[in-house]
């Protein structure tokens, strides 16, 4: 199929004079930048942005979207500059352009990291100007309809991709023609052998049924004009792939899915369109269960309609929709509608609004998460909207996804309200929070001024507004908690140099700040809480002066074994015995006595091979002494557990010294701890202590 050659006026003829000129000085200009390189189907590059323009045409979008879509693939593909963009034809059409091209660039480490990092990247660029993401969907579109040209490999990927990221967008924003089409081609390139079968299916059963389709037809117009009801009625085809996800999803044969045949009634305004429906319920039987009130009830995208289905002649069911020429324009085009149809200003502000109100939660959950991934688990929920509604207790309306809890509607209802809710009533009865909502609900949330969130919530939430508060929220919880555990460890670690932590200087302060990795106070603590940082190690540099060695009030005691001195002593790292423990000594060559507990597994068989080598030795009392041993904790895999053990071991009067932890992100995870304490006595002091907490399954010490 040749391409168009050239821009093609008529086309445009809804624009000024003056921008259908800029308009073809973008097009000469792109398609010189352009000249020589070719599509895969062979047509001349041109033929692409040309067609995207004429596209977004369709949609009436403005001079500068236009010039955009024409120059959008300039930037990436041939040497052209945002700066000669912006000077040829402005800023508003550079900002575009480079929009676009920033959305292609993105460089990803694996497939799955590039569709979430894509999608962020589209729907934040989205946030900013919507037109930037209308343009992309006609990029797309156009490269849907031309994929035939495409090797099966690449097409497949890319259909996949329309299929995941493009349509769901498209549906968001109610661009639901384009949303169709994106669909159908998208499920013919990605299954084309059941595409084909469903195809043929529905071609033979509208041929069967286009008698009975005709009569329901006429029959509807001749009760509507009886009824003094001006209306357009017309048939309406359902998509292939609604048709074969209605299968797929209600487990339905082909001959058991019911709304292929459809009758569309366009009416002048609201009131008319329940009088269309109660003269339709007249003439035909409606199926029970089958009406929806999305005129009342909106749904998120801002789609309104009547949905009825009749029982037309020979028991042949029919699907229709009643709706006002101005919802009809909605749902064809959705947020484009705002530049098709400028008129419409009052319900189109309202679309605009809410359109808005949703962009900028996204905004609000991106700044909340950096992760991509994280980003697109929050935001998935809300562009499938399988919704339920209910009421505040005032009365207004909300919608939420469906499996959607009394927490989700909390947060819904604002961010305060979720965090501090306690409760639920439901319908006047009270309900626990996890509560799944149903459709007109009245829901009302009890808070409390102390309440938090509450990490178990996250395993119900189905809303990205309430998960991204939650985590949120517990991020910076875990933080305040690491910093006031950070504090403590450290004050304790500074009792050893007789100094309080109100004793220590800015100076010292900002000297030991800028030492470590923290910018802050609080985040050097916080470190220290976290375990990145040894409090012993920050207080000696506390109290270290630039010109002075540190004075230690408490020298540790050298003499810990009875009768040893004088002799180089050492405490072995494998079962690090403590005082109440029994202990060996062996002469070890250049290392003096090594002391091992008596039933440390690694020395075992030396001492029944060798027991010559090994002396029963005695602790020397030595009180101000700490002694470091290692125990085993077994916990459960949650968060902040850590900071709860290591808190819980500086209650005990204890340090940690070290912390080893497995990575593993199993439901438990073991941590080595090594910590100091003054002996076994102690240790079992901070054992108990321990072994209190909910989260610790085992606990032992090691003994090898
Ligand atoms: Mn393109």
């Amino acid at each position: 199929m040749a391409a168009v050659q050239s821009l093609d006026a008529s086309r445009f003829g809804y624009l000024k004079k003056a921008d259908i000129a800029r308009l073809a000085d973008a097009y000469r200009f792109s398609k010189a930048a352009h000249s020589g390189q070719k599509r895969q189907s062979g047509d001349p590059y041109i033929s692409h942005p040309l067609a995207v323009a004429e596209i977004l045409a369709g949609w009436h979008l403005d001079g500068q979207a236009l010039m955009a879509a024409l120059l959008h693939d300039v930037m990436e593909d041939t040497s052209v500059t945002k700066a000669e963009i912006s000077e040829t034809f402005g800023k508003p059409v550079a900002e575009l352009v480079d929009g676009l091209s920033k959305l292609d660039k993105i460089e990803f480490q694996s497939a799955e990291d590039a569709q979430a990092e894509n999608f962020r990247k589209m729907l934040l660029a989205m946030a900013r100007d919507v037109r930037v993401i209308l343009i992309k969907l006609a990029d797309r579109l156009h490269n849907m309809r031309t994929l035939d040209a495409v090797p099966p490999a690449k097409r497949r990927r890319v259909a996949l991709e329309t299929m995941e990221i493009y349509a769901p967008i498209a549906n968001r924003l109610g661009l639901n023609t384009l949303r169709h089409e994106l669909q159908e081609l998208a499920f013919a390139h990605l299954y084309p052998l059941r595409y084909r079968t469903l195809l043929k299916a529905t071609k033979s059963a509208r041929g069967n049924r286009r008698e009975v389709v005709g009569k329901v037809e006429a029959a509807v117009k001749a009760k509507l004009g009886e009824t003094g009801i001006a209306a357009v009625v017309s048939g309406r085809e359902k998509h292939i792939y609604s048709i074969y996800r209605k299968m797929v999803e209600k487990h339905l044969s082909f001959s058991e899915v019911h709304d292929i045949y459809g009758l569309r009634v366009v009416v002048k305004d609201v009131a008319t369109c329940y009088l269309a429906l109660g003269t339709l319920h007249a003439l035909y039987k409606p199926v029970p269960g089958k009406f929806k009130d999305y005129i009342a009830i909106p749904k998120a995208n801002g789609y309104q309609s009547l949905h009825t289905a009749l029982i037309g002649p020979y028991g042949v069911p029919m699907e229709v929709q009643i709706r006002t020429e101005l919802m009809h324009h909605l749902a064809e085009a959705g947020v484009a509608s705002h530049w098709m149809y400028k008129d419409d200003t009052v319900s189109l502000s309202d679309l605009q609004k809410n359109t808005h109100q949703w962009l900028q939660s996204l905004l609000e959950i991106q700044n909340q998460s950096g992760d991509p991934h994280e980003f697109l688990e929050h935001v998935k929920v809300d562009l499938f909207p399988d919704e339920v509604y209910v009421f505040t207790p005032a009365g207004k309306i909300l919608s939420l996804p469906r499996g959607a809890t009394a927490v989700d509607f909390a947060y819904q209802v604002h961010t305060d309200i979720g965090n501090r809710c306690v409760a639920a009533k439901v319908n006047g009865e009270l309900v626990p929070l996890r509560t799944e909502l149903r459709n007109g609900d009245r829901v009302e949330i009890i808070t409390a001024s102390h309440a938090k969130p509450n990490p178990a919530w996250l395993q119900y939430v189905r809303t990205g507004k309430a998960r991204a508060n939650i985590r949120h929220f517990l991020k910076t919880m875990q933080y305040d908690e690491s910093a006031a555990l950070g504090e403590r460890l450290l004050e304790h670690a500074l009792r050893g140099y007789g100094v309080a932590l109100g004793d220590i200087d800015d100076v010292n302060w900002e000297r030991v700040i800028r030492e470590t990795v923290g910018r802050t106070k609080r985040e050097l603590l916080a470190d220290i809480g976290l375990g990145k940082q040894l409090p012993a190690v920050v207080a000696r540099r506390l109290v270290m002066r630039a010109d002075a060695e540190p004075k230690l009030v408490t020298k540790a005691a050298s003499i810990v074994i009875r009768g040893t001195e004088g002799m180089a002593v050492q405490l072995a790292t494998c079962c690090r015995p403590i005082p109440g423990d029994g202990i060996v000594g062996s002469m070890k060559k250049g290392q003096g006595l090594v002391v091992h507990s008596a039933d440390c597994t690694a020395i075992e068989r030396s001492r029944r091979n060798e027991p010559e080598q090994w002396i029963d030795v005695e602790w020397a009392p030595s009180p101000s002494r700490l002694y470091q041993t290692a125990i085993n904790v077994m916990v459960a895999n949650q968060r902040g557990v850590l900071a709860k053990v290591a808190s819980e071991i500086a209650e005990s009067g204890s340090n940690i010294d070290s912390i080893t932890m497995e990575e593993d992100r199993a439901v438990y995870t073991t941590m080595l701890l090594v910590v100091e304490v003054q002996g076994r006595q102690h240790l079992a002091r901070v054992m108990r202590a321990l072994r209190r907490l909910p989260d610790v399954k085992k606990l032992s010490r090691v003994r090898e």
